[in-house]
C-alpha cells in the first residue's frame, strides 16, 4: 500500500518513559524525554505502514513537569487539526507518571469525534525489551481505527484499552502499569486489530461543555492528602490559596473530626471542596450532612477530580451546578 492509501495520523509527542534515554540494558537511571518524536518513530519497525504517520513535538519532558500550558496546547493544537478531512486520528505519547491526568483533561476537551489516543512507556527507549515501541505501535493502529471513533480519549498500554476517565497508573515499574480497577478496560488491541467490548457512559469530547480555546490559564485548584494526625492548617492553608480544594479522604470520603471541623469552618468562604477517597477503588456517597459548598467527587480520584472541578469553574461557582457537572462527567 502506498503512503498516500494509508489513513493519517498525527503523533504529539510530549516526552515521559517512552521517549527515554539511559545506560544501555538499564531500566531506572534514565533521562526521561531524551528522544524526539521523529526518531520514536523510526525506532517503530512497521510503524508507518500503519498510517501515514505526521510527528509534532508539543514538549519533551519528563511529565511530572507536564504544565497546564501543555495541555492547552495539546487541546488546541487536536481541535485545530481534527478539523482537516485528511487527518484520521491522533496519538500522545506521554510519560505514564501523569498520563491519566492529560488524557482526562483531554477528555473533557477536544472537540472532536475522531481517535485520540494516549499512550506511554514503563521502560526507557534504551531498556533490555522497551515496552514503549509495542504500545507505540497498538496506539498507532488504534488511532487509525474507525471503531475507535466517538469513544471519547483512549489510553493504550500493554494490549488493553482504557477509557480516560478511568484509567489510573498502578505500579511503579510492572509493564502493565495501567488498570481501571472495576471499571475494566474498553476493550483490547491484538496487533493492529481492536476489540471493543465496552463504551464510556460519562460524556467527553465533542459532549462536553467545555471551551479552553481563549483560556491561557485555569482555575487554582488543590489536593489535600488526609492521613492519621493529618495536621488542620494544612488544610486551611490550601483553601484559602485555591479557588475551590479536593480533599482525598480515607474510606468512603472520611476524615478525622479535626478535619471535619476545620472543613466545616470554610462554609462561608463558599468556595467549591470535593471529596474523593485515597482508595483507588469505589464511589464517594458523603453519607452525612455536609455543609453547602461540600460536593462528592463521585469514582474520581483526586488528581482527576481536581482536573474536573478547574474546568467546572471556567463555567460557574455555582455549587448545584459545579454538583451536576460531577454527576454528569
Ligand atoms: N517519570 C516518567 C514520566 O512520567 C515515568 C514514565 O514515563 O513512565 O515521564
Amino acid at each position: 500500500m502506498s503512503k498516500e492509501d494509508l489513513r493519517k495520523v498525527v503523533i504529539l509527542g510530549t516526552g515521559g518513559t517512552i521517549a527515554g534515554v539511559g545506560a544501555p540494558g538499564l531500566t531506572t537511571g534514565y533521562f526521561s524525554g531524551g528522544m524526539d518524536i521523529e526518531s520514536l518513530i523510526t525506532g517503530v519497525p512497521g510503524l508507518k505502514k500503519l498510517a501515514w504517520l505526521v510527528g509534532e513535538q508539543i514538549a519533551n519532558v519528563n511529565s511530572d513537569d507536564i504544565t497546564q500550558e501543555d495541555w492547552l496546547r495539546l487541546t488546541r493544537r487536536i481541535n485545530e487539526l481534527a478539523k482537516r478531512d485528511d487527518i484520521a486520528g491522533f496519538v500522545i505519547t506521554h510519560g505514564t507518571d501523569t498520563l491519566e491526568e492529560t488524557a482526562f483533561f483531554l477528555n473533557l476537551t477536544v472537540k472532536t469525534r475522531k481517535p485520540v489516543v494516549i499512550t506511554g512507556a514503563m521502560r526507557p527507549a534504551t531498556a533490555l525489551s522497551p515496552d514503549g515501541p509495542f504500545n507505540l505501535y497498538q496506539a498507532v493502529a488504534l488511532a487509525a481505527s474507525p471503531e475507535a471513533a466517538g469513544k471519547g480519549v483512549l489510553a493504550v498500554f500493554s494490549d488493553a484499552v482504557y477509557s480516560a476517565r478511568d484509567v489510573q497508573k498502578g505500579s511503579t515499574f510492572h509493564v502493565d502499569a495501567f488498570s481501571s480497577d472495576d471499571f475494566g478496560c474498553l476493550g483490547y488491541i491484538r496487533d493492529t486489530k481492536p476489540y471493543f467490548y465496552n463504551a464510556p457512559v460519562k460524556k467527553h469530547t465533542v459532549e462536553t461543555e467545555f471551551d479552553v480555546t481563549e483560556l491561557t490559564e485555569l482555575p487554582k485548584v488543590a489536593i489535600s492528602y488526609f492521613h492519621v494526625d493529618a495536621d488542620p492548617e494544612t488544610l486551611r492553608f490550601q483553601y484559602m490559596k485555591s479557588d475551590g480544594l479536593i480533599i482525598a479522604g480515607a474510606g468512603n470520603g472520611e476524615m478525622s473530626l479535626l478535619w471535619e471541623k476545620e472543613m466545616r469552618a470554610f462554609e462561608p468562604y463558599g468556595k467549591p471542596i470535593v471529596i474523593t477517597s485515597r482508595i483507588h477503588d469505589g464511589i464517594v456517597t458523603l453519607h452525612r450532612e455536609v455543609p453547602s459548598n461540600v460536593l462528592s467527587g463521585d469514582t474520581l480520584n483526586p488528581q482527576k477530580a481536581r482536573i474536573l472541578l478547574m474546568l467546572a469553574l471556567t463555567k460557574t461557582q455555582n455549587i448545584p451546578k459545579i454538583r451536576r457537572i460531577f454527576e454528569k462527567y
